[in-house]
């Protein structure tokens, strides 16, 4: 699917051909510190090799390497250091997909090689082989009135929380669930999570399913107050958006109960639209709660962002034409999140300033 809103925010698509690289690149990326540096500023984690492109005119990469958001990874451990350039990658007509030219700094790099890295695999996620043309643009600066946030996983740490009262509550019915299993669940926002434990082809399974529901809401108040916790710079973050004059909502499937960690900080205060579930009768991916949002804070979905950790929120802002962030502080994975295209990926909200 195109998503010509998060192509306009780019003013100069470069094209390059789909090559073969020499190989180097897959071990670099996988080096420890090349790794926590790709992230720390690109908010990528990369996949083993690059997709190698080749530029018609050589004097496209200089061109994008003068943009603002060029960033240094400095050289450790006798490999080199590296220019990096947030983009966003598109071939033909498929999603934009979140991604980062890397430019090693050695004197015999060819001027007409691009290299990106992604948290994906690039030649499936776009579908193409050596040939093929695809289209890079520099992901700039944005330009907001507001930015609205999902709240789970965004802007609190409940995934311990969650985990906790699915164990208890299973294991009054003699059931296990794991962290990853409640984690992909969150991450795929499926409102079926007991029908998902529960498969069994059993006479009294409403029942067993409703009795389940009733121990964990019942368990819910304590085990919220023992686990929850706030996500480091999460508050502080927000203190300086909303100096900057910045609109901040909430838009969260959950009955907003999570909010806590920021009451306590006083920072619930900052935000002019918090949506919770029972605000609408659509739950996410539904745009219903977004746009509710973004009424209550007087933005147009152009001048929004919409922030969350889950596949579900960057399809909610997708159906709600507003530029979806992704964050890898919660439920979705560098995989799970980039597939759904978002604009740019962070390791947390607390790196978002970044962006502006
Ligand atoms: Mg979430």
């Amino acid at each position: 699917m195109n998503q010509p809103m998060q192509n306009s925010l780019n003013r100069d698509p470069v094209s390059g051909v789909v090559t073969q690289g020499q190989g180097k690149a897959a071990s670099f990326t996988q080096i420890d510190w090349v790794q926590r540096g790709f992230l720390e500023l690109t908010g990528i984690t990369p996949w083993p090799g690059t997709l190698n492109l080749r530029l018609p005119d050589p004097a496209d990469r200089d061109t994008l390497m003068t943009r603002p958001g060029v960033v240094d990874l400095e050289g450790q451990d006798g490999a080199c250091a590296a220019k990096l350039l947030p983009v966003t990658v598109t071939a033909g007509s498929t999603r934009c997909y979140p991604a980062s030219i890397v430019v090693p700094m050695v004197s015999d790099y060819g001027v007409d090689q691009l290299e990106l890295i992604s948290p994906l695999n690039l030649r499936d996620a776009l579908g193409v082989q050596d040939g093929a043309v695809v289209e890079v643009s520099a992901a700039d600066s944005l330009e907001i009135d507001a930015a609205i946030f999902d709240l789970d996983g965004t802007l609190v740490d409940s995934l311990e929380a969650y985990y906790q009262v699915a164990k208890f509550a299973a294991a009054s019915h003699d059931r296990e669930v794991t962290r990853d299993f409640v984690r992909g669940t969150l991450d795929a926002n499926n409102h079926s999570f007991w029908e998902l434990v529960f498969t069994d082809d059993l006479p009294n399974r409403d029942d067993l399913i409703a009795d389940v529901k009733l121990t964990a809401r019942e368990r819910w108040p304590e085990i919220q107050n023992q686990y929850l916790t706030d996500l480091p710079g999460v508050s502080s973050m927000m203190r300086t958006l909303h100096g900057r004059g910045i609109k901040l909502g909430i838009v969260t499937a959950g009955s907003g109960s999570t909010i806590q960690p920021l009451v306590t900080d006083g920072v619930n205060e900052l935000f002019d639209a918090i949506v919770t579930k029972s605000d609408v009768n659509a739950p996410k991916p539904d745009p219903q709660g977004l746009n509710l949002a973004l009424e209550q804070l007087n933005v147009s979905a152009d001048r929004a962002v919409y922030v969350g950790d889950s596949r579900v929120d960057i399809r909610t802002a997708r159906a709600a034409n507003v530029r979806g962030i992704a964050v890898l502080s919660g439920a979705g994975t560098d995989q799970t999140l980039g597939i759904e295209g978002p604009v740019r990926m962070l390791r947390s909200v607390a790196d978002f300033l970044r962006l502006l």
